[in-house]
């Protein structure tokens, strides 16, 4: 994750390097102090900074020539110039980095005052692991975690878009910071040990939404993704059946999405929780499948009712053959197996055609529609020519 503050300080000045160290340590910046610029991309392949304090005039390699290479290298740090010269040489070295597409953020004039360095440092610095996991542990208390639903159409039916069922997908904006991607926070709740608790949140908010849909005459699935983790431990089978009865969703409308992966494992009590989901009526799909750990011989023996064929060959489906004779596979295997299938990342036509072709079940991905929030899930449903079904009235004969 990058939540490092890796800071490399490049200047032929030792004694401003010791300070610009010292101020930025102070700070909780991880530095790299160098006063040659000659093997600067070999300090960045190993350091990997986030930032780097770039001395434009140094001995050897100068300044324009560092920013030449650092770009050619696809160096993707925030570059702050530091440089005795006049403004205006700073400006041009400044506009030289960002037309090779550098991120030049800042310019610093030498002798710099150690508020200013300060200043500058603290721009950039990025929260903590622990800071982010602090506002997540607030925003989950506070069930500040919305939820997104991406659709999931049936490719059977021969309409355009049937929507079947729906994947909750959890979205926090984080205070200050701004949107944080489930990539980044899904691991961190589970470092420390608020998966559960997440996942209680998204089930809370999702669960009486498809609810209402159901109630509205839209009789559509809903799935939601577990973490592995739960599996070891968790009472999750029982707190999902009695929310969902509380909330008056039928179990076999409820699809627990789980990646297959190392620390789900095959013991015993991973398979009793699995079995237990499916004892309560709820379906079990494997997701991301084809990317995992698990042997096809294992994820069999486990009782999963559907599978999702990972986006990396779904978006390959269209160009290479061997994604082609992979998806054929799996969709062929699974069937024999009695299981479905539901292919991900679907964005183009072709691909969709592809996977109607070869009897692929269900479809997800952009180009049905991107995950969308509650109240644009209804739009999408009624644009789709999917109206509620409405209970035929019978009409009382007159006269
Ligand atoms: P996932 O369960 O495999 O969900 C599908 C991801 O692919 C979603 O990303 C979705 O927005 C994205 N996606 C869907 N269609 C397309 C497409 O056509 N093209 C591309 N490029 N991407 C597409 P998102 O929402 O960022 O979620 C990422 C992962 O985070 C999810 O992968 C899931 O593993 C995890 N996640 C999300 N919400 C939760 C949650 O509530 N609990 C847990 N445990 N994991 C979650
Ligand atoms: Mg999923
Ligand atoms: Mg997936």
């Amino acid at each position: 994750m990058a939540w490092q503050n890796r800071l490399l300080i490049v200047d032929d000045d030792p004694a401003i390097g010791d300070l610009m160290v010292q101020v930025a340590e102070g700070l909780g910046f991880q530095t790299t102090y160098v006063e040659r610029s000659d093997n600067l991309l070999s300090v960045c392949g190993v350091f990997q900074p986030d930032l780097i304090i770039l001395d434009l005039m140094m001995p050897g390699t100068d300044g324009a020539q560092s920013l030449r290479s650092l770009a050619d290298n696809k160096c993707s740090a925030d570059i702050i110039l530091f440089s005795g010269a006049d403004t205006r040489v700073l400006n041009t070295a400044a506009r030289l980095g960002e037309s090779y597409g550098l991120k030049v953020r800042e310019l610093l004039h030498k002798p710099v005052e150690v508020v200013d360095l300060e200043a500058a440092l603290r721009r950039f610095m990025t929260p903590s692991a622990s800071d982010l996991e602090t506002a997540l542990r607030v925003a989950i208390d506070k069930k500040d975690i919305s939820v997104h639903f991406q659709p999931k159409v049936n490719l059977k039916s021969g309409h355009e878009w049937v929507v079947e069922g729906v994947e909750a997908l959890a979205r926090w904006t984080c205070p200050g910071r701004g949107f944080i991607p489930p990539a980044d926070f899904i691991p961190l709740a589970e470092g420390a040990g608020l998966i559960d608790q997440l996942t209680d949140v998204v089930i809370e908010k999702a669960v009486p939404a498809i609810g209402d849909l159901h109630q509205d005459g839209h009789p559509i699935d809903l799935a939601v993704n577990i973490s592995p983790l739960m599996l070891a431990t968790s009472d999750a089978p029982d707190r999902f059946a009695q929310f969902l009865e509380r909330h008056r969703l039928d179990t076999a409308n409820f699809i627990v999405e789980i990646t297959e992966s190392a620390a789900m494992g095959d013991g015993p009590l991973t398979m009793e929780n699995l079995t237990r989901f499916r004892l309560k009526g709820m379906m079990l799909s494997m997701d991301d499948f084809g990317t995992g750990f698990s042997s096809l011989v294992q994820l069999f023996r486990m009782p999963f009712s559907e599978l999702k064929i990972d986006q990396s060959f779904v978006a390959e489906l269209d160009v290479k053959e061997e994604a082609r004779v992979i998806v054929r596979s799996i969709v062929d295997l699974a069937h024999n197996l009695k299981i479905t299938v539901c292919a991900e990342g679907v964005e183009t036509r072709e691909t969709l055609a592809f996977l109607r072709s070869i009897g692929c079940d269900q479809a997800q991905g952009y180009l049905i529609s991107k995950p969308l929030a509650l109240g644009d899930l209804k739009a999408f449903l009624l644009a789709s020519g999917q109206r509620p079904i409405v209970e035929a009235v019978a009409v009382e004969p007159t006269g």
